[in-house]
């Protein structure tokens, strides 16, 4: 298992060290509100084990991602009202990765809703944020 990057922002989430609002943890990952959410409910799955990207990752730590987005994007429809739900994941800068910490976005889509990939990300109001995670959350 790769060891904790002491510069990876994701990985200071995982340790505790900068505060989340977690929706589930596994033993392989967590899953955490994004702060810039592209629609209410946006959340991010990581593996607590440092991973750039998609070509680094330990496979078992993906398998447990895609596992654990499954749940989320459930709860996205049941506790969300979402309608539907987009899976994405960035490798490098030119697929627009910006954290180097392996994570799959799970972005809930509403009916209507006006996003537009890539989106800008803006800073969502953080009640906001809290109130959906606690819907999310296990
Ligand atoms: P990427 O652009 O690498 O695919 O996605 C990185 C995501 O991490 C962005 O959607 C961004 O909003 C999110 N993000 C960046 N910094 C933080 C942070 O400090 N906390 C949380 N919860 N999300 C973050
Ligand atoms: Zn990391």
């Amino acid at each position: 298992m790769a060891i904790a990057d002491p510069d990876c922002l994701f990985c200071k989430i995982a340790a505790g060290e900068i505060s989340a609002t977690i929706v589930a943890e596994g033993e392989r990952t967590i899953a955490f509100m994004d702060i810039n959410p592209a629609t209410r409910g946006h959340t991010l799955v990581i593996p607590r084990a440092h991973a750039r990207d998609v070509h680094d990752i330990d496979p078992e730590d993906l398998r447990a991602i895609v596992t654990a987005a499954q749940d989320v994007a459930a709860k996205q429809l049941h506790r969300l009202g979402a309608d539907g739900v987009n899976l994405l994941n960035s490798n490098g800068p030119a697929a627009w990765q910006t954290v180097f910490h392996f994570h799959l976005h799970v972005i809930p889509r509403y009916d209507g809703d006006p996003l537009k990939l890539p989106w800008v990300p803006a800073p969502g109001d953080l009640d906001d944020i809290t109130a959906a995670g606690a819907e999310l959350a296990d």
